[in-house]
């Protein structure tokens, strides 16, 4: 591993209390990730990347910055990517996926907040992630209350922009988040010193709408009965997709969709025939959030889709470029984005729709919903998903988990049950 060190100083950071974290990833990707059988060759680029992920990007993050390029962190798939790509402007992924975090957060945020807004204020207070230390501005939303306020703190030291999104899914709310993304264009500008076009937002649509294509050919891929690859494998391509540079982001997942194919065509499966196939949907999990899909593929099942902001919402519904003035681009930006179907909607029947049309494509055996303790949006949620998914004949598990291992035995005892199920 090539030394970060004195990058890792000049960012400020707490090295010591960061080495404590260092230690503890190989062993989880090992566990994870290399332990698995007949992955694709491909997954070497993002075993590369997960193995020095404090390093490789966020130096390359660095050069970009001493070009004058800015760095926007962003918590959530509502903001607009388009639009700081086409200022010239770098999107990175900030939520914390770790339990590492936790008690940081815990100090200034009441216990019973989500352990994903916990461990982002907490990856940012204990000055142990690169990412949190290199953006040059925050971009929050108000999706949820619980975030509204963490960036109330998150914002006392960095630069942050707000985006108001819509609660509803009204032509009103719809034109209103196309006036908040030609608000939000004009904040960016103002911090890239650079001048939006239409030209130029064009070409970053068109960017964005490959990598989501590109994206969505690695989970069709999935739709195969012959399971090309794993839950694990995916999820590591998703979440690393939100830090990644865009354009090689589309290119490394057109690989991997390749050999996928390949491997289709040839046969070639990462599990037995027979195998219960299991769509799981929920809260995001954030890197390097994997205790889900790793207790449901050694429970003897497999993680075939994601109807979560990780996973099908981040590349489903590309945005529809012919408009010829920005204000039409704005509009086409917001119908794409207005149709992510987040807990924070209310009513939010999209979601259920996704689930049960997802369940089919992907051809899942059951569902597992399962969301983050204290994220009541999605937890409330729950008594709709189940009762709709029963009504269609597919089975489901409800569960709520945090970052912690405690509750690890308890999950597998759950899940191994309902696999069970599935296959008497
Ligand atoms: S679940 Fe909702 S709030 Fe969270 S990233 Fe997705 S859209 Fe944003
Ligand atoms: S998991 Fe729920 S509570 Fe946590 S940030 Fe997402 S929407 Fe908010």
């Amino acid at each position: 591993m090539a030394d970060y060190v004195k990058m890792w100083k000049d960012l400020g950071m707490d090295l010591e209390s960061h080495d404590n974290l260092c230690q503890v990833l190989p062993t989880a990707v090992g566990d994870v990730f290399l332990t698995q059988e007949n992955r694709p060759k491909a997954m070497e680029f993002w075993d590369l990347v997960i193995s020095e992920v404090h390093g490789i990007r966020p130096a390359e993050l660095i050069e970009e910055q001493k070009k004058g390029r800015k760095v926007f962190g962003t918590f959530c798939v509502f903001v607009p990517d388009e639009i700081i790509v086409a200022l010239n402007g770098i999107v990175t992924g900030l939520c914390g996926g770790s339990q590492f975090w936790v008690p940081g957060g815990e100090a200034v945020l009441p216990k019973n907040t989500c352990p994903l807004i916990k461990a982002s204020v907490g990856a940012r207070l204990g000055r142990t992630c690169p990412f949190f230390r290199i953006a040059d501005v925050y971009v929050g939303e108000t999706t949820c209350d619980g975030k509204k306020k963490a960036y109330e703190i998150l914002g006392e030291d960095v630069p942050m922009i707000i985006m108001d999104v819509p609660q509803m899914k009204r032509q009103k709310d719809i034109e209103k988040w196309k006036d908040e993304i030609a608000d939000f264009a004009k904040k960016a500008e103002e911090i890239t010193g650079n001048t939006l076009s239409v030209e130029k937002l064009k070409e970053a649509i068109n960017i964005i709408n490959e990598k989501r294509k590109a994206m969505k050919r690695v989970y069709d891929a999935r739709k195969s009965l012959t399971l090309p690859i794993s839950g694990r494998d995916t999820l590591l391509m998703t979440q690393i997709s939100f830090f990644d540079d865009p354009v090689r982001c589309a290119e490394m997942c057109n690989k991997l969709a390749d050999e996928l194919e390949e491997r289709i065509k040839n046969g070639v499966s990462v599990v037995k025939e027979g195998t219960k196939r299991i769509l799981v949907t929920g809260t995001p999990l954030a890197v390097p959030n994997w205790k889900l899909h790793n207790i449901i593929e050694t429970s003897g099942a497999a993680v075939v889709c994601e109807e979560m902001c990780t996973g099908t919402r981040y590349f489903e519904n590309l945005v529809d470029g012919s408009a010829d003035t920005l204000d039409g681009l704005f509009m086409a930006l917001s119908e794409r984005y207005m149709k992510n179907n987040c807990a924070c909607f209310t009513p939010n029947p999209g979601r259920i729709e996704d689930i049960i049309r997802l369940a089919r494509e992907y051809k899942a055996d059951g569902v597992i919903d399962c969301s983050l303790k204290f994220c009541g949006l999605y937890d409330i949620e729950k008594k709709n998903v189940s009762e709709a998914l029963k009504k269609e004949g597919i089975p489901v598990l409800s569960l709520e988990t945090d970052y912690e291992d405690s509750d690890s035995g308890q999950l597998r005892t759950r899940i191994e049950a309902f696999v069970e199920m599935l296959n008497s």
